[in-house]
Parts: structure tokens; sequence; C-alpha cells
């Protein structure tokens, strides 16, 4: 007996997940085994073509068969790909090796346990393991191509598997899966179908009507033979009441690519199955792009833009890409230069006829014709986005909120240079729409005397509405723009202006609404009180880079706004981000004070009659408007210990 041994923890939690797993769809276990066995056949193939080898595409097939015998009850699924290695068993099967960090939390277990719904496991990416849906035990016979040597890899679930030298003739899979007993319901009944227990039909996966459904509804596609030996009823010349039962082998696939089908020979069920078995996802895509082009590039795309973020999305594991084909073989599984960063989210894949076959990474990354390709793809993308921001606004929205961050960042990442196709895919949440507008439609909205794009960056929307300086520009009737992601801002100052017209930020010192006669009436007052303001610019030394009166203030004594091109928002934003060693950035301060509030008079007094005093209040109001804009004091013990002076003074 082989010595067993463990899974790694995660792959056993995702096993013990699959084992219990009361998802109906569990027929989908075929198509992620035919899936891999199809991957493994383009792996050999290409190597073949990329060495000379000499193998010819018509060698490939997968091969199903059952035994069908109460004893035996297995479904064996045979390939002639490349095969694995005893190593390369042990460490794709006996860990996870693409899920990076796999994070269970028990609020996770809990879905899958008591809902039938497989998107929390979807989200791992399901593959080999998903066998344990139907099987209690699974042995994988393979013999990696050029090895003499051939491996069973074997499991009967969570308390681990074995790995042991076998005999194999050739290169190539075989997954030999032991379909597990149907239950008995409480009627002592054996439960098919929808009824007590699981509710799975455990035998159904034996029988060949519904393999052969099965492979229909998610396989149709794969390029290689699924061949199976089916049952043939002939009606019996001479005696035509009887029938004969022969048993041939039929291939049971179309194996035309579907993206070389034309597009009207396609239901939406199509492509949602082929997007749902290819890229390993259990929602439907929210779009999809199929073109075929001709011209300085030829080829055809299948795109599509997925529902929800890959569970890897945010992680550094996560390689965006389209997978590439070379004439119907696939050439690359991930081909980065594709897509631009922005457009990560994309699925997909291209077939080109320009591409050679033997072509390196390296080399196509200056393919010519490849760059050509990948300009037209990002254009289509970008036209279905513009399309369905002006006909389908609400699934734009959802779009947006899972993925109009990576827009944003697009445009910061890139300096601005891509402003000209991504400034109209922008949304933002606007005081004047309880909802999201375009950039476009605040302009249209625009009052004639309004010069700038106004926003206001906050963590949220209610968190902005309580800004000092919010109040004045809504008051003069001006829409504001609310900036509640932490690269909003980042982005708009990447962009500058739209349609000419600037964006300004109501928390920026550069904020002028006031009419030419407010402007000269400030700065005569502004003058007449330097001193006051010295004395309070000495007590702040380096904090701002001044103290002033405005007129943007109705109610608050108070604000901070920012002088320089970096805003205080963005300071903060900075500040929050992980160390990077060495010194943070710091926004320009200026506090200006409501030169209508009382307080102007309280400060008259204490410079004509007590200026330390006056030098704690410049602290207690510069702290406060700190607070406002929800930034952390530095040394808040102070703050309170000054207001617990005043007060019981
Ligand atoms: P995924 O297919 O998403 O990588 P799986 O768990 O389905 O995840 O498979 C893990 C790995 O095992 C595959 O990436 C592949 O390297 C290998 N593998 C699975 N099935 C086969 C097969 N039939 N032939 C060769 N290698 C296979």
């Amino acid at each position: 007996m082989p010595a067993k041994k463990q899974f790694k923890a995660e792959s056993k939690r995702l096993l013990e997940l699959m084992i219990n797993s009361i998802y109906t769809h569990k027929e989908i276990f075929l198509r992620e085994l035919i899936s891999n066995a199809s991957d493994a056949m383009d792996k050999l193939y290409f190597k073949s073509l990329s060495e000379n080898i000499g193998l010819s595409r018509g060698e490939f097939e997968i091969f199903i068969a059952v035994d069908n015998n109460s004893e035996s009850r297995t479904l064996t699924i045979t390939d002639n790909g490349i095969g694995m290695t005893k190593d390369e068993l042990e460490q794709n099967l006996g860990v996870i090796a693409k899920s990076g960090t796999l994070q269970f939390s028990k609020d996770n277990e809990d879905a899958i346990k008591s809902e039938e719904d497989m998107s929390v496991i979807g989200q791992f990416g399901v593959g080999f393991y998903s066998a344990f849906m139907v099987a209690s035990k699974v042995e994988v016979k393979s013999r990696a191509y050029g090895e003499k040597e051939a491996y069973l890899w074997s499991s009967s679930g969570t308390d681990g598997y074995t790995i042991e030298p076998c005999e194999k003739e050739s290169h190539g899979t075989e997954i030999k899966l032991f379909i597990k007993e149907n239950v008995e319901n409480e009627d002592g009944e054996e439960n098919t179908g929808v009824v007590a227990g699981d509710g799975s039909d455990y035998n159904e996966f034996l029988l060949e009507y519904k393999i052969r459904s099965i492979i229909k509804k998610y396989s149709d596609y794969i390029r290689y033979p699924i061949k199976m030996e089916c049952v043939k009823r002939e009606r019996n010349e001479e005696n035509p009441d009887e029938y004969t039962e022969t048993k041939e082998v039929e291939t049971l696939n179309s194996m035309i690519p579907i993206w070389k089908k034309n597009k009207s020979e396609l239901k939406d069920e199509d492509y949602n199955e082929f997007y749902k078995s290819k890229f390993h996802d259990y929602t439907e895509p929210l779009a999809r792009i199929h073109s075929k082009t001709e011209g300085t590039a030829t080829y055809s795309a299948l795109l599509f833009i997925p529902q929800k973020p890959p569970y890897d999305f945010y992680t550094k594991e996560y390689e965006k890409g389209l997978q590439l084909y070379s004439n119907g073989v696939m050439i690359m599984e991930k081909c980065g230069d594709l897509l631009p960063d922005y457009f990560s989210f994309a699925k997909g894949l291209v077939d080109s006829e320009d591409l050679s076959l033997n072509i390196s990474r390296e080399m196509l990354q200056h393919d010519r014709q490849l760059k050509i390709i990948a300009r037209s793809i990002e254009r289509s993308i970008k036209n279905e986005l513009k399309k369905m921001l002006s006909n389908e606004r609400e699934k734009y929205e959802e779009f947006w909120k899972t993925f109009g961050v990576q827009l944003k960042f697009g445009i910061y990442n890139t300096f601005g240079s891509n402003k000209e196709s991504l400034q109209d895919l922008l949304i933002f949440h606007s005081s004047s729409e309880e909802k999201f507008t375009t950039l476009d439609e605040y302009v249209t909205r625009m009052k004639e005397e309004q010069k700038n794009i106004y926003y206001a960056s906050g963590e949220s929307i209610a968190r902005i509405n309580s800004l000092p300086q919010v109040e004045a520009v809504k008051d003069k009737g001006f829409e504001i723009l609310y900036l509640t992601d932490n690269v909003d801002e980042f982005c708009l100052q990447m962009l500058v202006n739209y349609n000419e017209k600037q964006f300004m930020s109501v928390q920026s010192a550069d904020l002028d609404l006031e009419t030419e006669e407010e402007k000269e009436e400030i700065k005569k007052k502004n003058t007449d009180n330097k001193a006051l303001f010295d004395v309070m610019k000495e007590a702040l030394s380096e904090k701002v880079q001044d103290v002033r009166f405005s007129q943007k203030l109705k109610t608050h004594p108070v604000c901070i706004s920012g002088a320089g091109a970096l805003s205080v928002e963005m300071e903060k934003v900075l500040a929050a981000m992980p160390d990077t060693g060495g010194q943070k950035a710091k926004a320009d301060k200026i506090l200006e004070i409501n030169a209508a509030h009382p307080i102007c008079d309280k400060l008259q007094f204490l410079y004509d009659n007590d200026k330390e005093l006056l030098k704690t209040y410049a602290d207690i109001l510069y702290s406060q408007a700190l607070l406002i804009e929800g930034i952390n004091l530095e040394n808040p013990a102070e703050f309170v210990g000054k207001i617990t002076d005043l007060i019981t003074k």
C-alpha cells in the first residue's frame, strides 16, 4: 500500500465543500473534466507544432466510457493529451495551485451548505475537484508525454490521496469516477431526481442520454472529438416489431468553435454557457462582443465583461489577458498585451490567421499585428461600454460599481493620456441628481454664469454634504460631483478639464464664487486685519500657509482649503496608503474664517486684550476645521485639553 498523503489545508476545505455540496447542477463536473482534457491536448498539440514533433490534430480525442454495472458504477474520461508526471499529479491535484490565498470564511461555508448556489464555490474556479460532487472515489492514471512511467493518483475524499506507479500504454490521462449511490428517501424509495436527500440523481450520470445531453450543453464547442460507445437500435428487417441493438462509437460534440459560428446561429444561452465553462464563472456575463474583423488585421474575437470580479481580481496573482489562438490553435492562455490595464476585467479570446504559431512570448510583445489587434479590441470594448451607457443605464451603473475604479485608475496611471477615450465613460454621483451623472450631462445642466465643474471629496455623500464649503456652492445653485472613491480626485486632476470647463474642488482655496465687489471688500478686510492673522499664523506655524477671512462660508465659522495641486483630501488618501518610507506629501492648507461669523469679533477682542488666548483659539479653530474635513488630529489629547481649559475657565 502506498503511503497516504494529506491534501494541503485549503484544498481539503474545498474538497469538503464539494463533497457536501447541494448544488443542483452537479453535472458541470463533466464540463470541467472535459475542459481540462481539452487543455491537455492543446498543450501537447502546441508542443508538437513548436518542436516539430509531428503529431497531427486528428490524433487527439477524448473518450468517455461507462460501466453501469451495479457493482462498479464508473464513468471514465480518457484523453491523449500531455499527461502529468508524478510531481505534476502531486502539484496539480494535491493543492489548488492557482487559488493564491483562499479565504474560506465561515460565512462562505454556511452559504454553500444552506443555499443551492454555487457562486461561492464558483469564485474559486472549481475544476478537477468538482468530480467529488458526484464521485465517492476518483482515480487518475496519467503518463506524461515523453515519459515511460505512469502513475495512479487515487482519493476517496478528504482523508488524503495516494500516488503509486501503474501501467499505462500511452501518454495522456484517464480519470475514473466511482459514481455515488443514490440515497433512499424517507419512504424507502430510491431517490430519482428532485425528491428528498440532496435531490441528486447520481444514476443519471451513468446513462447515455444524460451524458450526451450534458456534453451537448456544455462542451459542444470543444475542438477535439468527445467519443463514446453508444447503443444503436435498428429495426429488424425481417421482423419489424423487433429491434437489434448494436454498439457504435459516436462523436458527441460538433467541434465547431463558437467564435467561428455566425452570430445568427447563436443564442444568448450558447454564449453564456460557453463563457461560464471557458472562464470558470458561475454568473452570466454582463455583456459580450462577438466580432469578425478584416483589414489591417484579420481576426475573430469573443469578449465578455463579467458581472462580478473574479475572486482574485484585487490580488497580485490576478493576471489580465485574453486567450490567443492562431487559426484555431491556442497559442497562449493569457495574452496580457491584448488588454490595457483599465480593461483588465475583460475575458475572452482572439483567433487570428495573421499570427505565427511558433511565436514566443517575447516576440509577441513586439508583433505589429498583435498591436493592431490590441488597439482594435480596446476600441470595441470602449464602444460596447459607451453603447451600454447610452442604452442600458442601469446595467452600466452595475458595471460601474464593480469596475469603475479600474477606469478611473486608467486615467490616473497614464497621466491623462487616455483622457479623450475614457472621460465619457466616467460617471459620478452629483448633488442635483440622486443618481449617477456623466460629465456631459453635468455640463449640459451648468448655469450660464457657472465657470467650473465643481466637485467635493469625502468618505460618503453624507459626509461631503456636511462640509462647510458645500453650502455656499449649493446656494448658488451649482451642481457638485461627489467624489467618494480615493482615486476620484486624482483622476479628475489628470483630466484637468472637460469640454473646456475647469474642474474645481469646493475645498480649494481658489474656489471663487464672489462677485468683484465682494472680492474687493474681503481683500480690504484681510489687509486691515493682517496683524491679527500674523499672530494666528505664528501660533499655527508650519501647519498652515495662510489665515484669512472668506465669504465662502455660510453658517460654519472656519474651514480648511487646499492651496496647491495636492488637496487636503488627497493628502488624506496618501497618508492612508501603506508606508513607502520617506516623507508623505502634505497639502498646502489655508485656514479660512467666515467673515460674517461672530467669531470674528471675538478674535478681534482677543487680539486687543489677550494674544496668548488668541493663539489657543487659532489652534482650536484649525483643529475644528480639520475634524469637519474628516482628518485625524495629530494630537487629539492636546486639543481636548485646550477645550477643557476653555470651558472650565
Ligand atoms: P484548472 O483547470 O483551473 O487549472 P483544475 O483543478 O481543474 O484547475 O486542474 C488543476 C491542474 O491539473 C490543471 O491546471 C492541469 O495542469 C492539471 N490537469 C487536470 N486535468 C488534466 C488532464 N486531463 N491532463 C493533464 N493535466 C491535467
